[in-house]
This record gives C-alpha cells, sequence and structure tokens, in this order.
C-alpha cells in the first residue's frame, strides 16, 4: 500500500528522492522468514520507513541533496540505519532535504523542491520536509529526520505531523553527515506520539561511535506517550515567542492547546527567557562556523563530485572548480559567514560571543526548568509560506526557525506536536524539556493528541 501511494504521490510532491520497491519486498520477506525461525522482534517489525538522505546507507546513495554527492553511496551504515534494521523495519528509501540540511523549506535540493501535502503550492518545511511530507502524506508511517536548528520540528509543524528533536547525545550520529556538529540531533517524524516513542527507543541509546552520545538507558518513552493526563505538571509560557512576526491563527491554535493542557490537570505559568531573543543571530554565527569546517571535506579530491581533472589541473584548481560547482547558492554563503567568523582577529567578536550567547541561553533554559517541567511555544511564527516566497531574502527564511533554535544550542529535548489548522494549513506546538528527560515531551504530546 505504501509502495502504491508513493508511486501516486511522489511525482507530484518529490518527498523521495531514492526508492527501491524490490528491495523493500524483499526485506518484508526477510523479517517474515526472521520471526518466521522464532526470532522475537519488536512492535515496528516490518513498518516502512523513510530516511533522510543525510544518514549513510549502503543500498542508496546518500546524497544530502547536493550535486556534491549526488553519486556517492556510503561504505558504511549510519547507527540510526544499523538499528532500524536490526529492528526489522523495511527501509523504503531515502527523503528530499535541503541541501546539506541547511534551509527552512527543501527548497535548496538539487534535486528540486519538496511540495506540502495540504496545498502543492506550499513549501513543506526544511530540512526535513522529504521526510515530513512523506508521513503526512501517508506515503510512509514513520520516517527518521536530523534537527539542526528545527529541520525535523519546523517541517512536522507545517505538515500536522510530530517531529522530536531528542536531547543532544540521546541518539547517534555517528554516519549522520556533519553540518553543525555541536547542534546536530537525529529523531523521529510520525504522526503519533505512541509511534515516535516506539521509533526513538530503536534508533537512541548509547553508541561508543559518537563521541557526544550519553551512556544511560532510553526511559520509557512508549509509557510516557500513553499518558492521558497532566496532573502535577507545570508547564512554562516562553512570554518572549509571541507577539510581532507570529500569525494571528498561530497565536490563536497555541492559546487552545494550551487550553487543552489545563484542562488535563496542568498548572500554566508564564516564564520569560529573555536570552532566547539572541538565538537566532548567534546560530547564525556557530552553525555556519561548524558547517565550513565540516564541509571542508569535500574538496573533489577524497570521495564525491570531481570536476576539471584532466591530468594537467592543479589539485587547487580541481577544488575551485568542483567547490564552485558542486554547492549551491546558501551552502557557499554558509562557508563564506562560517569561515569568516572564524578568521584570526574576528574568531573572538563574532564565534566567542556567539558561544556566550549560548551559555546565556542554557542559563535560561537551567533557570526555567527550576520551577517548571517543560516550555511552551508555538514550533514556528507561521504556516506554511509558498515555494519561492522567501527564496531571495535569507533572513526571512531564518526566521522560520526563530523558536526551534534555542533547543539545539542548549541541547535539550523539543518536540512539535499538531495543534489544528489556521485557514485549512497546520499549526505545530512546540514542548521543551530538560536534557535527559525527553519522556516529558512524550507525555505532553500524548495529551494532545
Ligand atoms: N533551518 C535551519 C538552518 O537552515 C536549521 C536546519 C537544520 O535543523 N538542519 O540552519
Amino acid at each position: 500500500a505504501c509502495l502504491d501511494r508513493i508511486e501516486a504521490l511522489n511525482p507530484v510532491l518529490n518527498a523521495f528522492v531514492a526508492l527501491d520497491a524490490d528491495s523493500a519486498l524483499a526485506q518484508a520477506r526477510a523479517v517474515d522468514a526472521r520471526r518466521a525461525a522464532g526470532e522475537e522482534l519488536g512492535p515496528l517489525a516490518g513498518v516502512p520507513i523513510g530516511v533522510k538522505d543525510n544518514f549513510c546507507t549502503t543500498d542508496f546513495p546518500t546524497t544530502c541533496g547536493s550535486r556534491m554527492l549526488r553519486d556517492w553511496v556510503p561504505p558504511y551504515d549510519a547507527t540510526v540505519v544499523t538499528r532500524l534494521r536490526e529492528a526489522g523495519l523495511v527501509i523504503v528509501g531515502k527523503t528530499n532535504m535541503d541541501e546539506f540540511a541547511m534551509g527552512s523549506s527543501t527548497e535548496t535540493s538539487f534535486f528540486g523542491p519538496t511540495r506540502n501535502p495540504w496545498d502543492t503550492d506550499r513549501i513543506p518545511g526544511g530540512s526535513g520536509g522529504g521526510s515530513s511530507a512523506a508521513v503526512a502524506a501517508l506515503m510512509v508511517p514513520l520516517a527518521v529526520g536530523s534537527d539542526t536548528g528545527g529541520s525535523i520540528r519546523q517541517p512536522g509543524s507545517v505538515t500536522g505531523t510530530i517531529g522530536v528533536k531528542p536531547t543532544y547525545g540521546g541518539v547517534s550520529r555517528y554516519g549522520l553527515v556533519a553540518m553543525a556538529s555541536s547542534l546536530d540531533q537525529p529523531g523521529p517524524v510520525t504522526r503519533t506520539a505512541e509511534d515516535a516513542a516506539l521509533l526513538q527507543q530503536i534508533i537512541g541509546g548509547y553508541d561508543p561511535r559518537d563521541s557526544a552520545s550519553i551512556d544511560q538507558s532510553v526511559p520509557d518513552l512508549v509509557a510516557a506517550a500513553a499518558a492521558t493526563d497532566l496532573a502535577g505538571v507545570r508547564v512554562g509560557v516562553v512570554a518572549e515567542f509571541r507577539g510581532d512576526g507570529y500569525e494571528q491563527g498561530v497565536l490563536d491554535r497555541f492559546d487552545e492547546a494550551i487550553e487543552v493542557l489545563r484542562a488535563a490537570g496542568a498548572e500554566i505559568v508564564e516564564v520569560s527567557c529573555p536570552a532566547f531573543t539572541y538565538a537566532l543571530p548567534a546560530y547564525y554565527l556557530i552553525q555556519p562556523a561548524e558547517l565550513s569546517s565540516n564541509l571542508a571535506r569535500f574538496d573533489g579530491m577524497r570521495y564525491g563530485l570531481r570536476v576539471g581533472d584532466d591530468g594537467t589541473a592543479s589539485a587547487e584548481q580541481v577544488m575551485n572548480l568542483t567547490r564552485e560547482e558542486g554547492f549551491g547558492r546558501e551552502a557557499k554563503r554558509r562557508i563564506i559567514i562560517g569561515t569568516y567568523a572564524l578568521s584570526a582577529g574576528y574568531y573572538d567578536a563574532y564565534y566567542g560571543s556567539a558561544q556566550k550567547v549560548r551559555s546565556l541561553i542554557q542559563q535560561d533554559f537551567d533557570r526555567a526548568f527550576a520551577s517548571v517541567d517543560v516550555l511552551v511555544s508555538p514550533t514556528t511564527p507561521t504556516v506554511a509560506f509558498r515555494v519561492g516566497e522567501r527564496t531571495a531574502d535569507p533572513m526571512s527564511m531564518y526566521l522560520a526557525d526563530l523558536c526551534t533554535i534555542p533547543s539545539n544550542m542548549a541541547g535539550n529535548a523539543s518536540a512539535s506536536f499538531p495543534a489544528g489548522l489556521s485557514e485549512g494549513l497546520p499549526v505545530g506546538l512546540q514542548v521543551m524539556a530538560p536534557p535527559m528527560a525527553d519522556e516529558r515531551l512524550y507525555r505532553v504530546g500524548g495529551v494532545l493528541e
């Protein structure tokens, strides 16, 4: 059924960039065989899943939405992928994304934009718009994404799906093509809180191959998602995340969601997190800085695209030509910003200041979580915007992540849950919890359903 659905809708939505129906059916049969042989498989065995195209897979190219890696088939699987295979999930294909996960609309992909199933003139969010559109359009019940500044949660919000960014270090980054290493975090994209909990329990947990991986067991997220009340839960509404720039329809759905939480027994208080206002500008120094360093490996020498190697060109000429043709405009813009912010003489003023802001954001969270269990805000200030509407104006594109970035900067757990529609388009509610308290996200999300 999933394959039929993908075949019917993918020509319009462009959610999958690689698909292998024969392999999917073979994987499904292999699950049957494992069961027949007496192997105890978990509840998601045999369930089809889409994987964002920045997770390494040995049976599909891993392009990161970039010409640079168009034909690259990795020699190893990401830990997330290995764990999906072990649990018997059926990897149907790879999902579209903004180039190297930079963007909020899935329009910078070398393979063209993904469309929002709710209105195909609109964007599905980004960078993981392919995963969220695929789940929203019922092409697959589950997908995985990666979230550096909002790329799981913001697409979740604008496609009416659930997107979870686990605690930094909660899900292994091994084999996730690095974008901004201190912020990147894989996580689930689903239609129900229980599905997301089941999926995080499979992909999450300690991995010695990720130096940031936290050596603790994953709490019982499925039990948390089954909660039906919020008695004794203190919910802090972030005062800074409303006002100018927030659509009225988004604020209305947000206020209604708060009433649902209150009716379920939660205590609602307003909390001020003044440093959150500086999260976006600080992110756009730290993220490009780390990105410029991570993308240095795409040099036309080691793997991926190589341009201009005619036997007479110097290595430097090949590198120049490869990077000129291999990277799109947004990647180049951020490499330039990042190398500038890291250059001698500017390092302290830009990168150093941004790191100080990061500490202030962390302190705001610490202060808030001393008196509340979770924080909430709209996931994104507006509903899905139109394809092409923000491509000429990077600043307006960056604003889509205004509310999601603080959680990446502090490394805490955060998720977006559907909170109804505004003029026929989905609105998301963001829930933020302290590091390693991911179960609180699921408890609130379970009640919202
Ligand atoms: N939209 C943000 C950016 O462009 C976040 C991307 C992400 O989370 N991967 O950097």
